[in-house]
């Protein structure tokens, strides 16, 4: 398994008692207002999130005022950074530097112990230092059957210069990132920079996880951050080759619709009558047979309790959305209830298409959402 994103990373850092400083994930303008408000500060770091280091570097990391964060995100989202566009971006409450500090724990797999690498040199990548001060990154092995206890890693702390409370809290973040490390079966467990900040706190600013993909067996909670984001990001990139756009949501029944407002409404229904939609397709106006039955491909694949296509035919041409239910149900095997709602531009032969093949269609929604809460929770 690759990396975790820094905010991941961050959540489990909060978990094991490591300082970070507080973070929110942006999402629209509000969430900036919120943040400020919440912090009580008028500036605030824009993170961009991403599974690849030197953002730093790419101004990817940026200090702004409340009033310029929206417009400098937007300039960010989309932008490629090492093959990826940026689609996640962090607000951070700035911290007052007065020393960053690099550290790292790694997995030795040979001989089973925690390689620790230490320097007062961070703030730049461990290549960099190794080359301009090898002489001072400093290391300690802990094998992975000993329990961390901050004793350990007092004279660390004094090599790095930390002293009195400043080497206490040292030692209790090394002790708290190691015992992360060994529980989560962690390859690798960075924090660079690692702050020391001008009262006196040292915290977290940056982290790089990376799970051991073979340990993902006994670890349920990476295991299913991994697997909502290769889901997450391979659909999405699927059905956006498609024209249709994909939004993920949590319940159990799958919609495909047309337009973003027909979806919603869609949404809120099967809340109403006792359900939850498991994601959204939304074809467009002028779908055509290829794309409905693509929706109902990438539907067909996801672990939902049924599917709600709901259909009000406008551009779109209600015979075209039937040939392409058809066409997939003929290649897919889909095994679980389907409700169809279909009204508008040719809708009479787009019934007689879908009942010629055994299907009902519905020309009012609330219905037809009834229908499929009701199959769905086991009625018929
Ligand atoms: P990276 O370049 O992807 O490793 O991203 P980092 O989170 O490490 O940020 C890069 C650099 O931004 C850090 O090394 C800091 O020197 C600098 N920086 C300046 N102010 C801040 C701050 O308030 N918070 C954080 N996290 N970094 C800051
Ligand atoms: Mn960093």
């Amino acid at each position: 398994m690759s990396m975790l994103y820094e905010f991941e990373g961050k959540n489990l850092f909060k978990e094991h008692n490591i300082p970070v400083p507080k973070s929110k994930l942006y999402n629209g303008k509000q969430s900036i207002v919120d943040f400020a408000k919440e912090i009580g500060k008028n500036e605030m770091m824009v993170k961009a999130q991403a599974l690849a280091g030197g953002r730093g570097k790419a101004g990817l990391i940026k200090k702004v005022t409340v009033n310029t964060a929206e417009e400098h995100i937007k300039s960010i989202l989309g932008r490629i950074h090492h093959g990826k566009p940026i689609e996640i971006v962090m607000l951070e409450e700035p911290v007052k530097i007065k020393k960053e500090y690099y550290l790292a724990a790694m997995l030795d797999t040979n001989s089973g112990q925690y390689l620790v690498l230490a320097s007062s040199r961070g703030g730049v990548d461990i290549e960099e230092i190794a080359e301009k001060y090898p002489n001072e990154i400093y290391r300690l092995a802990l094998p992975i059957t000993v329990e961390p206890l901050p004793f350990m890693f007092i004279d660390l702390g004094k090599k790095l210069g930390f002293t009195a409370k400043k080497l206490t809290q040292f030692a209790q973040i090394l002790t708290n990132m190691l015992t992360m490390a060994i529980n989560l079966d962690l390859m690798l467990v960075e924090i660079n920079p690692l702050i020391e900040t001008i009262d006196g706190h040292i915290i977290a600013a940056d982290s790089k996880v990376v799970p051991d993909g073979n340990a993902l067996f006994r670890q349920p909670n990476l295991a299913s951050l991994k697997s909502q984001r290769d889901q997450y990001s391979e659909l999405e990139y699927e059905a956006a080759q498609a024209g249709i756009s994909y939004v993920q949501l949590d319940g159990e029944i799958g919609i495909i619709a047309c337009g973003a407002g027909l979806s919603m409404a869609t949404c809120d229904l099967l809340k109403y009558y006792g359900s939850s939609p498991a994601n959204f397709l939304d074809v467009g106006g002028g779908a055509d047979q290829k794309k409905v039955s693509k929706a109902l491909e990438i539907l067909s694949e996801q672990p939902i309790k049924g599917i709600f296509i709901n259909v009000f035919g406008g551009i779109t041409r209600c015979d075209e959305v039937a040939e392409g239910i058809i066409d997939a149900t003929k290649r897919l095997n889909i095994k679980i209830p389907m409700v169809i709602r279909l009204i508008g531009t040719n809708d009479k032969k787009g019934i007689e298409i879908l009942e010629k093949n055994g299907f009902h269609a519905y020309g009012e929604m609330e219905p037809a959402a009834k229908k499929i809460v009701e199959l769905v929770k086991g009625g018929n």
